[in-house]
């Protein structure tokens, strides 16, 4: 197949089967390949929406500056899609993400600021960060992916479609939330199709999610090593997500969960990821043997991450002893 663009390339990704994961729990576990994307994550689909809407509005003009705050894969999918459009690109993310997506947007070529982390009403944060410098550069345009209408939209036009076509019989979608644009975008369009589909929130510690969509509180406690997932604030996009219920998923179970898909599935993959797959496995134990479809998002690959994930003293530091066969035993 011959192609002009990336941009084209984005989304379609496949439904892929966890046969091991399927078969210790009787039910189908589904995982939509997003780190198949031309940028290596499901941020791919909210960076084109966004690209797309700057255009139309015409905030954005050839070779104009696209400007946005992000843990990486956001800044990643911009960086590909925008450079192959003829724009430029300014980057502010934490500086304690993985080096492998700081090395990525360098290669991209992008104007990176990495910032020192701090919480949100901090006028140093990324996210005030970005919007400032898109407002003192004329040309520039800030993407703010948190409150982006676009970036739940093309979820709701794009993801979920997908999905209900690869699988008209789901009856769980279960995924984590930064921006909330998957979540928010995906269950809107699945619960239209079908109410009876079960949406559960899987959320690292650290995050207020859990114990917002459990008791209406925003309250986080504990702290995880999840990027780009997690969030104490309520965003546009994800309160346009119908959810029943949330799962909060600890650092170790996912860790145990990653190098099991690794060595099980031949999937190595993002923290993430891994956090998405445990909220389903929980579901399929609690449905054990029903043949139930659950369906999450494999969001990027773990090779974004491998400077940690394969590094055996950031797990030892970080109190890691990666045990994947204790998933079989279960
Ligand atoms: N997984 C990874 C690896 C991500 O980078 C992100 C986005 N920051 C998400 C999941 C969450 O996606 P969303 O922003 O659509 O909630």
């Amino acid at each position: 197949m011959a192609t002009h663009s990336q941009w084209g390339q984005v989304g379609n990704t496949p439904l892929l089967l966890l046969r091991q994961l399927s078969h210790l729990t009787g039910c189908h576990i589904w995982g939509k390949a997003e780190y198949l994307n031309p940028g290596g994550s499901v941020k791919d689909r909210a960076a084109r929406g966004m690209i797309t809407a700057a255009e139309q509005s015409g905030s954005l003009q050839p070779g104009g500056r696209i400007v946005e705050g992000t843990a990486g894969n956001t800044g990643i999918g911009l960086a590909h899609l925008g450079v192959e459009r003829g724009y430029q690109v300014s980057i502010f993310m934490p500086n304690n993400q993985a080096n492998e997506k700081v090395e990525l947007l360098r290669a991209l070529g992008v104007d990176l600021h990495l910032v020192a982390p701090c919480p949100f009403r901090d006028s140093a944060h990324f996210y005030h960060q970005a919007r400032q410098f898109a407002e003192t550069h004329p040309g520039s345009v800030w993407m703010d992916q948190f409150e982006n209408p676009a970036n739940a939209q093309i979820h709701y036009e794009t993801t979920g479609p997908e999905i209900f076509q690869a699988c008209p019989q789901i009856d769980f979608l279960t995924l984590a939330s930064g921006t909330g644009g998957t979540i928010g975008g995906t269950s809107h369009f699945l619960k239209q199709q079908n109410p009876n589909i079960r949406v559960v929130l899987a959320d690292p510690q650290g995050s207020a999610l859990f114990r917002f969509v459990r008791e209406g509180e925003l309250k986080a406690e504990g702290s995880s090593i999840t990027e780009g997932i997690g969030i104490s604030r309520l965003t546009a996009n994800f309160k346009r997500a119908v959810i029943d219920d949330a799962l909060q998923i600890q650092d170790r179970d996912l860790i145990d969960m990653l190098f099991f898909v690794a060595q099980n599935e031949g999937l190595f993959l993002g923290t993430s990821s891994a956090l998405n797959l445990c909220a389903a496995w929980q579901l399929g134990l609690a449905h054990r043997g029903s043949g139930k479809n659950i369906v999450t998002v494999l969001c990027d690959s773990g090779t974004r991450y491998a400077s940690k994930l394969l590094n055996k003293d950031w797990l030892n530091q970080n109190g890691f002893n990666p045990n994947p066969g204790r998933i079989a035993e279960t």
